[in-house]
């Protein structure tokens, strides 16, 4: 990966922010990986589905994006965007190819994949491709999602499955539309765990040790997030 900068992005605007600098040299192809998630909060799963991604498809950088306003969570509380995006940064700060970015949430209003493809199309030069990597429960919805067409035409779309997951109800998805998405699986044993699991045993008082990296325990029991009274 090039050097970041990692100055604040404008609120609401298509700027290159704390994203990864791709796209230097004309003559290649750079494959940037996006990771996108509510990250309520980010745990080991999410870190070793990034991973194996970016080496199965030979990524230069995976950038998280923690949603600002989860499209499908209207109804549902979700932790504030600043805490969940702090975590993401405290999880990802000790790998060179790993990034964590403002982009989603410094955005107002529901945050929409279409919208976030449109915005790093602007900022990238077309010798960058994009991966869009999340849950394979959520890709299997993309066909439903706002502006499918335009996620169908800026993206290479890579689902995360946790082991023994049933692909036959996205791949109906994919089977009955006329959109043509370039769809990848990968099957990462870690994601076993998951952050509701997290949150439940916050709730228990019980260790988030060997889930979730140190620094994001740590800033869960010092924020009492999850519960209150947390002593984690
Ligand atoms: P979700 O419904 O909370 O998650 C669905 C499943 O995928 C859960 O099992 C979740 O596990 C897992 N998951 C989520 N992010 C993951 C990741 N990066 N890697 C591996 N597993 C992951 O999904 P969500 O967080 O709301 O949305 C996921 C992404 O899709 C976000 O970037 C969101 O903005 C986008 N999205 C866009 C639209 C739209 O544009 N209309 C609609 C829905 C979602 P954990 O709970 O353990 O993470």
């Amino acid at each position: 990966m090039e050097a970041s900068d990692r100055k604040q992005a404008a609120p609401g605007q298509a700027s290159r922010g704390d994203l990864p600098r791709l796209g230097s040299d004309p003559t290649r192809v750079y494959r940037l990986g996006i990771m996108g998630g509510t990250f309520d909060p980010i745990h080991n799963g999410h870190l070793v589905a990034a991973e194996q991604a970016l080496f199965d498809l030979e990524l230069d950088a995976v950038v998280f994006m923690p949603a600002g306003s989860p499209a499908f969570k209207q109804n549902k509380q979700v932790t504030a965007a600043e805490d969940r995006y702090a975590m993401t940064l405290l999880a990802t700060s000790d790998n060179p190819h790993f990034l964590a970015s403002r982009f989603e949430i410094d955005r107002e209003g529901i945050t929409y994949t279409a919208d976030t493809l449109s915005g790093l199309r602007e900022i990238y030069p077309s010798n960058v491709e994009f991966y869009f990597i999340t849950g394979a429960d959520a890709i299997a919805e993309v066909v439903t999602w706002h502006d499918a067409e335009r996620i169908a035409k800026l993206a290479h779309l890579v689902g995360a499955t946790r082991p023994g997951y049933d692909l036959r109800a996205a791949q109906r998805a994919f089977a009955q539309t006329d959109l043509h998405f370039d769809v990848t699986y990968l099957e990462v044993p870690a994601l076993a765990i998951s952050s509701s699991y997290l949150r439940d045993r916050v709730r228990a008082g019980q260790s988030l040790r060997y889930l979730t990296p140190e620094p994001v325990s740590g800033y869960i029991g010092k924020h009492e997030l999850y519960s209150a009274g947390n002593t984690l």
